[in-house]
């Protein structure tokens, strides 16, 4: 029997902290009496820097027993970060690792799957949402829109996964190899190869609490995840600058065939037109370079992911 090992990431979450623990406490000792996994599993909570009381009740929750136990981070450091600091931290004593969302969107029914397909030599097994129903309609789209766009960007993803997923020691183990600091874990998981499943589940709504990815975070995330994983935008400014560059020769036998008629007044209007065209096109162009060496400076600081403040064990 194997240790399984639950990783929530928790910020400002006391609204729905009791019945995630009443529901996860029920899921793990029904798991553990029929033998599938080892009874020192866990359910690890990671505080990321919340406001509320969500520190306390974690620190309660393992005073009252032992299944519970707690990871809190220095500051709040965003969904990602403390995800992988949880995983980080339990590389060690896990088998295998289920990393989760603390609202319990992600049906915990189908943990006995994920374990199932554990057994049958799956070192990752993915979570994928069988229809988007509880999102809105915004949310469906631009949540399809981005996958597409991974797609073509060239970027390995799957589908409609977030980041509820099975782990096993030997992938955290990859996983710990990769060293960046923009955290895009739904990207960096597939690199780390071994072999994959997927297992579908419906996705609910949030039953308290409310959702702490408000759009602009949601749209600097999916930034990160194009800019650390694709140069295809900077190759695409390389190729529209050459084919504006081509284009300016059309132009230049245009300007001359009007010089030679005589007519070199007239013009003021593409003239301007095209200050404001090419002055915004590299403006833009040189915003996403910009963006690039952004990430390459961040990298060559190569800060903590995370600090530690304190591991109730
Ligand atoms: N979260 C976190 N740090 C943050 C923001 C969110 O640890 O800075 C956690 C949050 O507590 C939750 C998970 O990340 O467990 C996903 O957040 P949420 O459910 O609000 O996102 P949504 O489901 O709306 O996309
Ligand atoms: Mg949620």
């Amino acid at each position: 029997m194997e240790k399984l090992y639950l990783v929530i990431p928790c910020y400002n979450e006391e609204a729905v902290l009791d019945e995630t623990r009443k529901r996860l406490d029920k899921k793990m000792k029904d798991l553990i009496k029929k033998k599938k996994i080892h009874k020192d599993s866990r359910v690890v909570f990671v505080n990321d820097g919340s406001k509320d009381k969500t520190w306390e009740k974690i620190c309660q929750y393992h005073e009252e027993d032992s299944l519970f136990s707690g990871i809190n981070l220095s500051r709040n450091r965003g969904h990602q970060n403390a995800l992988l600091a949880g995983l980080m931290t339990v590389m060690n004593d896990a088998d295998m690792v289920i990393s989760m969302d603390a609202d319990l969107q992600d049906d915990i029914e189908v943990i006995d799957q994920f374990v199932d397909e554990y057994y049958s030599g799956h070192d990752v097994v993915y979570g994928v949402r069988s229809s988007r129903k509880t999102d809105t309609f915004f949310k469906r789209n631009t949540a399809l829109a981005f996958y597409k766009m991974m797609e073509r960007l060239g970027v390995q993803i799957v589908y409609n996964h977030a980041d509820y997923r099975l782990l096993s020691k030997r992938a955290l183990k990859a996983l710990s190899e990769f060293k960046e600091v923009n955290l895009f874990l739904r990207g960096l998981v597939p690199l780390v190869g071994f072999s994959s499943t997927t297992v579908t589940y419906e996705r609910a709504e949030r039953f308290a609490g409310e959702s702490k990815y408000p759009l602009k975070k949601m749209l600097s995330f999916a930034f990160d995840g194009i800019t650390s994983f694709s140069i295809k935008p900077i190759r695409f400014i390389l190729f529209l600058g050459l084919f504006i560059f081509l284009c300016s020769f059309i132009i230049l036998i245009y300007a001359l065939v009007r010089y030679f008629q005589g007519a070199v007044i007239l013009g003021w209007t593409s003239l301007i037109v095209s200050i404001w065209a090419l002055g915004g096109l590299q403006l833009f162009a040189i915003g996403i370079i910009g963006e690039y060496i952004g990430k390459v400076y961040m990298e060559s600081k190569a800060r903590p992911r995370f600090i530690i403040e304190s591991y109730l064990k």
